[in-house]
């Protein structure tokens, strides 16, 4: 059976980079019919946080991402808080000092940064001198015995740790460059890399995925697990996410927690959707998938060695599609919604206007959040926003436009609808003999204040012919009180 893990430490919020961790396990266990289980790994006490734990549970449950066995669900492996594991931890720590393969170290940060100075200043990569691996057994018991503050140090004695890594092949490390390495803060709180060795196994954790960062820790978890007479599972690192500039995404160059990609407007699917291709390319070329789609492709050995760039335009995009894909009735729910946490006050339009304005204007949306601003522009009066459409404005053609149309309107009969306004513009050109962007875009700044927006057509449609030739009219007064070019 799968077994693969995700396993975020509670020191902070989800951002992009463990979003696709989480997600490559979750495909890979739903894509093998295996389980997915999640692990608390908050052993670094000073920094985990209760709250950061349930913000995690949280965005994984928004985001749709189900596990199997975790902090709140059953499972015959738990307590799957590795705070709650603390006692299993020292058990397997006396395990190695038995052996003779742990041994305390007490060396203070000054000795070992002192240690550190002087391999930099001769140029060398530093490692543990291994004083402590010296001392002898009294030597040892009398500085416990004194109360001297001791961490625990894992033996690594000179080999060739080698494993074939399933997206980067296979991976040679000589252990003369990691040296003796801290497990243990003290007999009761392990570090993150002995903890997490530990779980792996005890947890049946069959594939190891995880950020390309891991890749160091990987020889050292090796170490332990065999030392403790465990097999280590396979890992698959996956390549790093960068920021538009190419260097590590960080909260500087544009990483953002789910919270806030949440506040954006964007669609669980659609993120999921974006993120499932930073390093990973679905196999007939067509990008836009669903999770469905997703589990159903999956595939470790499509996972990229080269780092993804995140790509803020194409998660626009694709979210953009998946707003498209979303039935009416959902997407005019969400709207709504974006309205009321926009503070849009929508009141004063009648249900059935809105909804067409809503309607109107979702090709155009790229995410919720977007929503309040387009309609404060659309229901508002609205004036030309920019530099570009004041100088549509300025054009000598505009005037003449503004005002045939405004007669054409008002001669209709009808109700404006897409096809009344088709015709409107071909009467309108033919009147005026104006064509292209002259003919069209005093048009859509005077009925949208902008250059670019919504189909016209169904704009027109939504407003109505009262409000299409209030604006038009307004336009045209506006232009009559400034001078000509
Ligand atoms: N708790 C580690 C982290 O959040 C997990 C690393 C791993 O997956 O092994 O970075």
């Amino acid at each position: 059976m799968i077994r693969v893990r995700f396993a975020p430490s509670p020191t902070g919020l989800l951002h992009q980079g463990n979003v696709r961790t989480a997600l490559f396990n979750f495909l890979y266990a739903r894509h093998q019919g295996g389980k997915l289980i999640l692990r608390i790994e908050d052993t670094d006490q000073e920094r985990s946080q209760e709250n950061y734990e349930a913000a995690i549970l949280e965005d994984l449950k928004w985001l749709g991402l189900e596990y199997d066995e975790g902090p709140d669900r059953t499972g015959d492996f738990g307590p799957y808080r590795q705070t709650e594991r603390l006692p299993i931890y020292k058990k397997y720590l006396e395990q190695l000092e038995s052996q003779g393969q742990v041994y305390p170290c007490f060396c203070t940060h000054e000795d070992l940064e002192n240690e550190r100075r002087k391999a930099m200043a001769g140029g060398k990569p530093y490692r543990y001198s291994g004083k402590c691996r010296e001392l002898s057994a009294e030597d040892r018991r009398a500085r416990i015995e004194a109360g001297v503050a001791n961490t625990f140090r894992f033996k690594v004695d000179r080999e060739i740790v080698k494993f074939t890594d399933l997206v980067y092949g296979e991976k040679i490390f000589d252990t003369l460059t990691i040296g003796d390495f801290v497990i243990a803060r003290s007999n009761e709180l392990p570090l993150y890399l002995f903890a997490c060795a530990v779980d792996d196994c005890l947890m049946r954790i069959t594939h190891v995925i995880r950020g390309e960062d891991g890749m160091s820790n990987t020889p050292r978890q090796m170490l332990i697990q065999r030392a403790l007479g465990f097999t280590p599972p396979q890992f698959a690192h996956l390549p790093l996410i960068l920021g538009p500039d190419h260097s590590l995404l960080s909260k500087r160059n544009g990483s953002t927690s789910v919270g806030e990609l949440k506040g954006k407007g964007y669609l669980p699917p659609a993120i999921l959707n974006y993120l499932s291709l930073l390093g990973w390319a679905p196999p007939e070329g067509k990008e836009i998938l669903d999770l469905a789609n997703l589990v159903e492709l999956f595939d470790l050995g499509r996972v990229s060695r080269s780092s993804a760039i995140f790509d803020w335009a194409k998660l626009d995009h694709i979210n953009q599609v998946h707003m498209a894909h979303l039935p009416e009735a959902d997407y005019l729910a969400k709207a709504k919604q974006a309205l009321v946490d926009g503070k849009f006050d929508a009141s004063g339009t009648a249900e059935e206007n809105l909804r067409k304005v809503l309607l109107a204007l979702r090709p155009n949306l790229k995410n919720f959040a977007e929503t309040p601003g387009w309609l404060t522009l659309l229901l508002g009066h609205p004036e030309p926003q920019t530099d570009e459409a004041r100088e549509v404005m300025k054009a000598p053609e505009s005037r003449k436009v503004l005002e045939t149309l405004a007669g054409l309107i008002e001669a209709r009969e009808d109700e404006m609808n897409p096809v009344s306004y088709e015709q409107v513009l071909e009467e309108l050109k033919k009147k005026t003999k104006i064509k292209g962007k002259k003919l069209f875009m005093p048009v859509r700044v005077a009925l949208t204040g902008g250059t670019e927006g919504p189909e016209l057509a169904a704009l027109v449609t939504a407003l109505g012919k009262t409000q299409v030739l209030e604006r038009v009219r307004s336009a045209f007064e506006n232009l009559q009180h400034e001078k000509p070019q």
